[in-house]
């Protein structure tokens, strides 16, 4: 059975699965995908870098590694006020999450993580599911994460374990699975997967997934992201991921973690409309979308809003709403949460409305 929800996938079952045939292969990972979702629908996310550059990680694909030199300058902490008019514009266009990306190593007790905070109570008020992407976090970090209203918290395992240390070197793969469960003892959604592209094997993508797939329960959202080949960095000359290769690594991925959301995220922008099809019927039911057309930085270029909605129109699928995927690991469980969020009394006293509302 491949449609079971296993946590004990063998490396030598993973290739099997991934050596099928390709058409057989996007035929039973459709046909899995039906059982577990609605075919007709696409989670689309909105992309904000909320503090650019200068990260002291050495991530080798990195624009905003300060090891490198990609012309990626550094920002200081984006304004909420920025933030809540950026995701306005995304929620205007029918995105349903908002991601909050910064490029530090790893959180810190100090003001900036307040502001964070702060935005991701403002943001989560306006209907959007939040997710931040802040690097490495300690248990009472996430929880006050999850205070605040966090939805989803991203942080990719990016490959195997032995490929990592190839690519990254200023923290660990055990450092990056610690944040992970980290946030497993919350009742945020977690969000990771990682990158291909790399110069990694077949079976290092598959590792990847083993890796994932053991995580109780599932990861809700796993992004597969394709490259983004930056000058300045050292994966710059990479070669380009075989559109086939991506097809297959989406309807593994589904395969594995039928009840997750497969998120096709960086990289999409080089498939045509066809390939981003094939990838759809594989189980990819996530995307992100940009009207600035670009991820986090103008180095990864993304589609725009415009011409995502012209793609889903044209494949016969619809935007999928906030808060409201049926079919995630943990379903019942966030619907309780989500709904005694939204019933509980307001506890932030310097926000005038919910100050409003208690008196
Ligand atoms: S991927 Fe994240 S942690 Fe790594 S260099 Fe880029 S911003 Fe820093």
């Amino acid at each position: 059975m491949t449609d079971a929800v296993r946590h004990d996938w063998s490396l030598a079952e993973l290739r099997a699965l991934h050596d099928v045939p390709l058409l057989d292969l996007v035929f039973r990972a459709a046909t899995v995908h039906r059982q577990f979702h609605n075919p007709r629908e696409m989670q689309v996310s909105k992309l904000i870098s909320i503090k650019t550059g200068a990260c002291p990680e050495d991530c080798s694909y990195c624009a905003q590694s300060s090891r490198y030199s990609t012309g990626v300058g550094a920002e200081r902490l984006m304004e909420k006020a920025k933030v809540v008019e950026i995701a306005a514009r995304a929620k205007e266009a029918g995105v349903s999450r908002v991601c909050l990306g910064a490029a530090w190593r790893s959180v810190k007790d100090n003001d900036q993580f307040d502001r964070v905070l702060d935005m991701v109570r403002d943001v989560t008020d306006m209907g959007l599911e939040v997710c931040c992407t802040l690097g490495m976090l300690t248990e009472p970090q996430a929880k006050k994460l999850e205070d605040a209203g966090l939805y989803a918290y991203n942080h990719n395992v990016d490959s195997s374990e032995e490929f990592y240390e190839t690519i990254i070197t200023t923290r660990t793969y055990a450092d990056r699975l610690n944040t992970l469960a980290n946030v497993r003892k919350t009742g945020m959604t977690m969000c990771s997967g990682g990158i291909i592209g790399l110069g990694e094997t077949a079976d290092d993508r598959l590792k990847m997934l083993q890796t994932l797939a053991q995580i109780q329960p599932h990861p809700e959202s796993v992004p597969i992201n394709i490259l983004s080949k930056v000058e300045g960095t050292p994966l710059a000359k990479n070669d380009d991921v075989p559109v086939w290769e991506v097809i297959r690594m989406i309807a593994v991925t589904r395969l594995v973690m039928p009840k997750s959301d497969v998120r096709l995220t960086a990289g999409r922008v080089k498939l045509d409309a066809t390939a981003q099809a094939l990838c759809f019927l594989a189980g990819a039911n996530s995307i992100f979308s940009s009207e600035t057309e670009f991820m986090l930085t103008k180095a990864v270029p993304s589609p725009s809003y415009d011409a995502d909605a012209a793609l889903l129109q044209a494949l016969g699928l619809t935007m999928r709403a906030p808060f409201v995927n049926p079919h995630s690991p943990r379903a019942e469980e966030l619907a309780e949460q989500i709904e005694a969020r939204r019933t509980a009394p307001p506890t932030f006293c310097d926000r005038k409305e919910a100050v409003c509302a208690v008196a």
